[in-house]
C-alpha cells in the first residue's frame, strides 16, 4: 500500500517539477531566440553604418545610401544556434527528469515515513490490546458456557462463579481504562494546557493514594521533598507518581521501605523513586517503557497483577511534559525511578 502511494507520490512530484521546468525553458527559448535574432540584426546594422562610412571617402554619383548585395550574418549559423539551444534545453530538461525522479522518490519515502510508522504502530496496538482482551474473555466464556450445562450447579457454587467472573470483569476494565488514557495522553500531545504546578504535591498526593497498598506489606514510604515548581499538569503528574510508586509497593517485599523524593537542581526539577524491590535484569531494561511489557509474564501475572501498560502511560506523561523518565535497577537490590522536568520559577 505504501509502495504504490510513494509511487503515486513521485509521479505527482515529478509532474509538477517537469511543468515548472518546461515552462521555465519554453520561456528560456523564447529569449535566447529573440536575442539571437536581436544580435544578428543589431551586427546588420553595424557593419552596414561601417561600410557605409567608409563609402563617406569614396566618390559618390548618388545621395542614395549604398546597398549591399551579401548577407553579413550567416543564417545557417544563426539556425544552429538556435538549434544548439533547443538542444541544450532538451538536454537540461531530460537531466532534470532523471534526477527529479530520484530526488523525488527520496523526498515521497521521506515524507510517508512517519505516516507509515504511525499506521504500523497502530495495527500492532490493536493486535496487542486485541490479545489481552482475548484471553480472558475466552476463559469467562468457557466457564460460563460449561457451568450453564451444568445441572448439579448449587448457590454456592454460582456465587463463586459469578465472583470470580466480577474479578475478571474488574480487570479487564482497568486494561480497558489504561488503553484509554494511553490513546489520550498521545492526543494531548497537540494541546495541552499547563501550569505552575509542584513536584512534591503531586509526589505528596500520590503517597496518600498507594499508602493503604503499602500499609497491606508493611512497607514503610519515606518522603525527602525539596519544593519544586514545574510547568505540568498536577492531574498528570500525580498519576504518574501513582504508577510508579505502585510499581515499587507491588515489586518491593514486605516489610521493606520505599524513598520518595524530589530535588532542585539548576535547571531541572527530579523526582525519584527508590525501592529495594526484586529489580530488573538489565536486559529487559530498555523494554520496560514498551506497551503490555511485562518482565516476567509469569510472576507478574500470577503474583502481580498488571498488563503492562503502567510504565507506557508514565512515559507519554513525561514525553508530555518534555521530560525523560529512567531507570536504573538492580536485580535482588532494587529499583530507582527518576523524572526529569524543565524546572520553572513559581
Ligand atoms: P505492570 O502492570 O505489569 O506492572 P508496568 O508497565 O507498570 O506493567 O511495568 C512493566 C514491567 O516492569 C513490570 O511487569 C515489572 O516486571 C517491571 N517493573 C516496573 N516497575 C518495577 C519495579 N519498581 N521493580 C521491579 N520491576 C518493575
Amino acid at each position: 500500500m505504501f509502495h504504490a502511494a510513494r509511487l503515486k507520490m513521485t509521479a505527482w512530484y515529478v509532474l509538477i517539477v517537469m511543468i515548472l521546468s518546461i515552462l521555465f525553458s519554453l520561456g528560456m527559448y523564447v529569449l535566447l531566440r529573440r536575442e539571437v535574432e536581436r544580435f544578428s540584426q543589431g551586427q546588420r546594422l553595424r557593419i552596414t553604418r561601417a561600410l557605409q562610412d567608409q563609402g563617406q571617402f569614396m566618390p559618390y554619383t548618388t545621395m542614395q545610401p549604398v546597398r549591399f548585395n551579401f548577407q553579413v550574418v550567416d543564417p545557417v549559423l544563426e539556425e544552429e544556434t538556435i538549434e544548439r539551444i533547443q538542444f541544450v534545453l532538451i538536454g537540461v530538461n531530460i537531466g532534470i527528469l532523471i534526477l527529479s525522479s530520484g530526488l523525488c522518490y527520496l523526498l515521497a519515502g521521506s515524507t510517508l515515513a512517519p505516516i507509515q510508522e504511525m499506521v504500523e504502530e497502530q495495527r500492532r496496538f490493536i493486535s496487542d490490546a486485541s490479545h489481552e482482551f482475548k484471553t480472558p474473555l475466552t476463559s469467562m466464556r468457557t466457564t460460563l458456557e460449561v457451568e450453564l450445562r451444568n445441572n448439579k450447579l448449587n448457590l454456592v457454587e454460582a456465587k463463586q462463579l459469578m465472583q470470580d467472573n466480577l474479578q475478571e470483569v474488574v480487570e479487564l476494565q482497568t486494561l480497558n481504562e489504561a488503553l484509554l488514557k494511553l490513546d489520550a495522553y498521545q492526543k494531548h500531545k497537540n494541546g495541552r494546557h499547563f501550569e505552575l504546578v509542584k513536584l512534591d504535591a503531586a509526589a505528596k498526593a500520590a503517597i496518600k493514594k498507594i499508602t493503604p497498598l503499602a500499609k497491606q506489606k508493611k512497607i514503610t514510604i519515606q518522603a525527602q521533598f525539596v519544593p519544586a515548581t514545574v510547568m505540568g499538569n498536577l492531574a498528570q503528574l500525580t498519576e504518574l507518581s501513582v504508577i510508579l510508586l505502585d510499581n515499587a509497593v507491588k515489586y518491593s517485599p514486605e516489610h521493606s521501605s520505599i524513598t520518595v523524593a524530589t530535588t532542585e537542581q539548576r535547571h531541572h526539577a527530579q523526582l525519584q523513586i527508590i525501592d529495594n524491590g526484586v529489580g530488573i535484569p538489565t536486559a529487559q531494561l530498555p523494554h520496560i517503557f514498551d506497551r503490555f511489557y511485562r518482565v516476567d509474564a509469569s510472576r507478574t501475572k500470577n503474583q502481580v497483577s498488571g498488563y503492562g501498560l503502567g510504565l507506557a502511560v508514565a512515559r507519554q506523561i513525561a514525553e508530555l511534559h518534555d521530560g525523560k523518565l529512567s531507570v536504573k535497577s538492580e536485580v535482588g537490590r532494587g529499583t530507582t525511578f527518576t523524572l526529569s522536568l524543565g524546572k520553572r520559577e513559581g
